[in-house]
């Protein structure tokens, strides 16, 4: 037999676990991915922001000292209008006033260099190049530098009546500049240049002051990438760091508000870092704020996204897994219940209630294991109904088998036991011419005839009228006064030699019913026979026969033994003999109520007795009488 495919266990809720997971799992995805560059953009817009406001109040603190200390510095001299030109150079020096003037610019260097922390040398340059004074921190004066000045950028720029710093180089890790600045007389006439040294531990004040967060800082590079000042780490200063991302794009005169992927890289601590920058005059500004911080945000509202999200999916996952429980369990009820009904159990039925499809399809299963049912009972049936019709068929032919020998042994025996009866008769007639002894013998052997002949008679009587249930077939009109005298003929010899009084009433009309000759001689024989039989010598027979409305009633009474009280509802039994009777005469087969019954219900008719145990007995049958037209 061929197996039908089989779900595995649990395969359908294990599948819908992972698609109900797997919907799930698309938005939660989504939701994490979204809310991540999300958070990460306007994270990055907001320290772009930060950062560039950072670096604009530094820039606008550095150049505001820068405005105030260099391009601002002037050193103008107030004279009375009445004095004379200030000249200062070497020759006009010789002369009074130059000596005063001097004097004068000494006392402002003196004083200058006291008031001016940054401000660590100062001198004077002629308008012709050269070197008239120079007073060191301290209010020491010291040599004066012999190189012509003329063409440094810085007193040109100074002799043109600017301010102008110089390149920042780096004395002992501290940042300083040279500053050149027009010193103008009352008229705001050129008449000299200031040159100073500058150190630049301003920077480093202005950064400190400004802050990033908690682990943010600035700083400020010169040209070269040497660090002038960092906000946080005092230390880098002078350090060159032109290989930092940051420092490369402003020295390139770049500026960047730390948004894109490049603004991202290692940063002056080592760390990683978002950069900003800024070129100002000849310095750069950065900013770096290292991601760790910058980002942290993201990164908390990141992990609490995920942890949402984790959370989520172990509670879809739970969900899912329930559900798919709830839906997968009734199809394993079906699919258990139908192993069950597949096995043969078709009064098992599946319980599922779940108001949907399963539960239609459970009902279907069960109404189609009520069919299987049926269908199988039908099935037994007709297993049944063709084994008993084939031992039906085999009785009957048997019964039939049966029927065919007793009828054809009945036919056989009459014509040798009427021979032999004829015979044993015709020499009982010439009995006398016989001895005493054959006279006996002659006598047995016409009893046993007898005897023999009315078996012989019952077998082809019960052949006749006796298997099944007999039918009446071709009745016409039998006269039954006509037929009972032919009988009683018969037994003439018998009554006389038994010496019974044997009487017949006979109707005054004629009665006929519709019947055969054969049946109506069997009945009414049977009946006479028996009378004549059960009654002793000497005793009384009446038969009467007359209309009872519109029956015809036998009545045949006897004075003979009678039929015991217990026996009698046996009477008309298949071959029941009373025990009085069987003691009277030993030879009988008792059929012969049995198929008088039989055939006298087969006209329509009844038969009865009344009988009082050695008083005598009394037996009755009626039958439709045919009316006359
Ligand atoms: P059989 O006469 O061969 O015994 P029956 O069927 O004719 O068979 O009768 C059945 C039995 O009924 C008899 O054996 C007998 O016991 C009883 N019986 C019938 N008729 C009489 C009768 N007239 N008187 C007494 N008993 C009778």
């Amino acid at each position: 037999m061929e197996k039908s495919p089989r779900l595995k266990r649990g395969k359908i809720r294990t599948k819908l676990i992972i698609r109900l997971i797997f919907v799930a799992l698309i938005p939660l995805i989504l939701l994490v991915v979204f809310s991540w560059r999300n958070t990460y953009r306007t994270r990055i817009n907001s320290v772009s922001e930060l950062e560039t406001t950072t670096i604009l109040q530094a820039e606008s603190a550095i150049k505001k000292w820068i405005n105030e200390r260099f391009l601002g510095f002037r050193i103008k001299l107030t004279t009375p209008s009445t004095a004379p030109p200030i000249i200062l150079s070497s020759e006009a020096a010789k002369s009074k006033e130059e000596v005063l003037l001097v004097d004068v610019l000494k006392v402002i260097l003196r004083d200058i260099l006291q008031n001016d922390e940054n401000l660590e040398e100062a001198s004077f340059i002629s308008l012709e190049g050269e070197m008239q004074m120079k007073i060191l921190k301290g209010d020491i004066e010291t040599e004066l530098e012999t190189e012509d000045f003329t063409k440094t950028e810085g007193f040109i720029k100074g002799s043109e009546g600017q301010s102008f710093f110089g390149k920042i180089f780096f004395e002992e890790k501290i940042p300083k500049t040279i500053l050149f600045s027009p010193v103008l007389d009352p008229q705001d006439k050129t008449i000299a240049v200031f040159k100073g040294k500058v150190n630049l531990t301003s920077f480093q004040e202005i950064l400190e002051d400004i802050e990033i967060g908690r682990t943010g800082y600035l700083y400020l590079v010169d040209r070269d990438g040497n660090i002038i000042a960092h906000s946080q780490k005092s230390e880098l200063i002078g350090e060159n760091v032109k290989e930092i991302e940051g420092v490369k794009k402003v020295l390139r005169g770049e500026s960047r508000r730390g948004l894109e992927k490049e603004d991202r890289y290692i940063g002056v601590c080592g760390e990683k870092v978002i950069g900003a920058t800024l070129p100002v005059f000849n310095f750069g500004i950065i900013t770096e704020w290292p991601e760790k911080e910058a980002l942290e945000i993201v990164r908390l509202i990141l992990n609490s996204t995920l942890r949402f999200a984790l959370l989520t999916l172990v509670a879809i996952t739970s969900i899912a897994f329930l559900f798919a429980q709830g839906v997968a369990r009734p199809i394993r009820e079906i699919q258990e219940g139908s192993k069950i009904i597949g096995k043969g159990n078709f009064d098992y039925r599946i319980k599922v209630k779940t108001n949907d499809e399963i539960e239609e399809l459970a009902e279907n299963f069960n109404e189609m294991t009520k069919d299987l049912k049926e269908v199988q009972r039908l099935r037994d049936v007709e297993i049944k109904s063709k084994a008993l019709a084939k031992s039906l068929a085999k009785e009957r032919e048997l019964s039939e088998v049966k029927d065919t020998f007793i009828k054809t042994a009945a036919h056989q025996l009459r014509t040798p036991a009427s021979a032999i009866k004829l015979a044993i008769e015709f020499l009982s007639e010439k009995r006398k011419e016989f001895s005493s002894e054959i006279q006996e013998f002659l006598d047995d052997a016409l009893s046993g005839t007898k005897d023999l002949a009315n078996i012989v008679n019952d077998l082809v009587a019960v052949s006749e009228f006796g298997f099944g249930r007999y039918k009446l077939e071709n009745p016409k009109p039998i006269d039954i006064v006509k037929v009972t005298e032919d009988i009683i003929d018969k037994y003439k010899f018998e009554i006389k030699e038994k010496k019974l009084n044997f009487q017949f009433q006979k109707p005054p009309e004629i009665l006929q019913c519709q019947s055969t000759l054969r049946a109506m001689r069997f009945i009414t024989q049977n009946l006479i026979d028996n009378a004549v039989c059960y009654t002793k010598k000497g005793g009384k027979i009446i038969l009467s026969i007359r209309k009872v409305k519109n029956f015809i009633e036998f009545k045949i009474e006897d004075t003979g033994i009678g039929i015991p009280d217990s026996e009698k509802k046996l009477i008309f039994s298949e071959c029941f003999r009373a025990s009085n009777a069987i003691e009277q005469k030993n030879v009988g087969t008792g059929l012969g109520l049995y198929l008088t019954k039989n055939i006298i219900e087969a006209h329509n008719g009844k038969i009865w007795f009344e009988s009082e145990k050695e008083k005598g007995s009394t037996f009755y049958f009626t039958l439709p009488v045919i009316k006359k037209v």
